[in-house]
């Protein structure tokens, strides 16, 4: 299938062209005609599978069609996302897709001053990126209006009920004309999140795309079984080995993720971690640094890392087993993407082995054993 066959309009086609997208994604390839007659769509998918141009295509290419943009400059659609990060990866995704259509957007995120994001809602918006704080703090002071929107995205749903912003959510959703379109998209679907997507979708499409379970074919897993005290060193042991290589770290916990930058530190191998304790602008920061290569290793938790955008990851080390098998299978999802090969390496304390079962249950697969 070719995107010209999802019927999309010129100036959305010259900037796919400009991007290099060639084909469409599976969540694309479900989502665009749907979505582009303004049907309700609940998206099963996590980052990485295209979902950003899955929703954010038909929405311009609709508000194009309408222009509405050419009559009034209001708020049409809003875009929710619960991370600082996600919002900027988005709002960058916008400023490409509508590159030939004169329609105008703009993010707005917590943890920074206020001035520059209300001067530019002031100059006009027809798309809002957004994070659930910030947005109700600047709806509250005024300085935007809901009531015109048409069409409302709510990305991955499940990580803002891990964050807390449910409650944010359920304040907002009042506020929101009754006649829109809704996409709803989230990588799982817990009860309560099943249960709001019941509550604010009409008669959705359903799209899903590559299950949970399934693990990349181009990475390679491996697993250490080490005594827990014995990590650390087996950590030193495998970074010095492959100093070069750009390496994603995981724990569990933000302590644990700390004291591993800290060991790191004392043997000489600079890293950094990133957590929920974090400020926005530190996170943001060592991302950065780690995107661009100033950084090769970088320590997180699941929260902090999930919906990073980060090509070309070699290496993923699991410092501990997750709690939930399923979280093995996104973290290791981080290398090995667009069929660049990747590796994965776990370190299984005796304690974990139970773990390491759900785990193999899941993927199908079980791990090479390393030593
Ligand atoms: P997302 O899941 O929206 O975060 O997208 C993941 C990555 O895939 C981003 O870097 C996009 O630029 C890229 N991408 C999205 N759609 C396509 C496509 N049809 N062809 C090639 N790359 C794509």
């Amino acid at each position: 299938m070719t995107f010209k066959e999802l019927n999309l309009i010129e100036p959305v086609m010259k900037a796919l062209n400009e991007k290099g997208y060639t084909t469409p994604t599976p969540i694309q390839q479900q989502a665009i005609t749907p979505a582009l007659d303004n049907r309700d769509i609940l998206g099963l998918a996590q980052t990485g599978t295209g979902k950003t141009a899955a929703f954010a295509l038909p929405i311009i290419q609709q508000l194009y069609l309408n222009k509405t943009h050419e009559k009034k400059r209001e708020i049409k659609a809003l875009i929710l996302t619960p991370t600082r990060e996600l919002a900027i990866q988005i709002n960058e995704c916008l400023r490409d897709y509508t590159r030939y259509t004169g329609i105008r957007h703009c993010v707005i995120f917590g943890g920074v001053k206020q001035n520059s994001q209300v001067n530019e809602l002031k100059t006009g918006v027809d798309i809002l990126v957004a994070t659930p704080g910030r947005l109700l703090d600047l709806m509250n002071q005024g300085f935007i209006s809901l009531s015109a929107i048409s069409h409302f995205v709510l990305d991955e749903a499940d990580r803002m009920l891990d964050m807390g912003f449910i409650h944010d959510i359920k304040r907002l959703l009042p506020k929101l004309p009754k006649k829109k379109q809704t996409l709803f998209f989230s990588a799982t679907m817990p009860s309560c999140i099943a249960a709001l997507s019941r509550a604010i979708l009409h008669n959705p499409v359903r799209v899903e795309v590559t299950p949970v379970a399934s693990v990349v074919d181009t990475i390679e897993q491996y697993i250490y079984f080490v005594e827990k005290q014995e990590k650390k060193d087996l950590l030193i042991n495998l970074l010095k080995k492959d100093e070069k290589k750009s390496t994603l770290i995981f724990s569990r916990t933000k302590h644990g993720a700390d004291k591993i930058a800290r060991i790191l530190c004392k043997s000489g191998i600079e890293s950094v971690a990133i957590h929920g304790n974090k400020s926005q602008n530190a996170r943001q920061r060592a991302l950065s640094d780690f995107k661009s290569n100033k950084i090769r290793t970088l320590i997180a938790t699941d929260i902090a890392a999930r919906g990073i955008d980060i090509n070309n990851l070699e290496l993923v080390i699991n410092y501990d087993l997750p709690d939930v098998a399923e979280t093995y299978v996104h973290r290791i999802g981080r290398t090995g993407r667009a069929g660049n090969a990747g590796t994965a390496l776990t370190f299984c304390a005796d304690d974990e082995r139970e773990m390491l079962k759900d785990i193999q249950k899941l993927t199908g697969k079980s791990l090479v054993v390393s030593s």
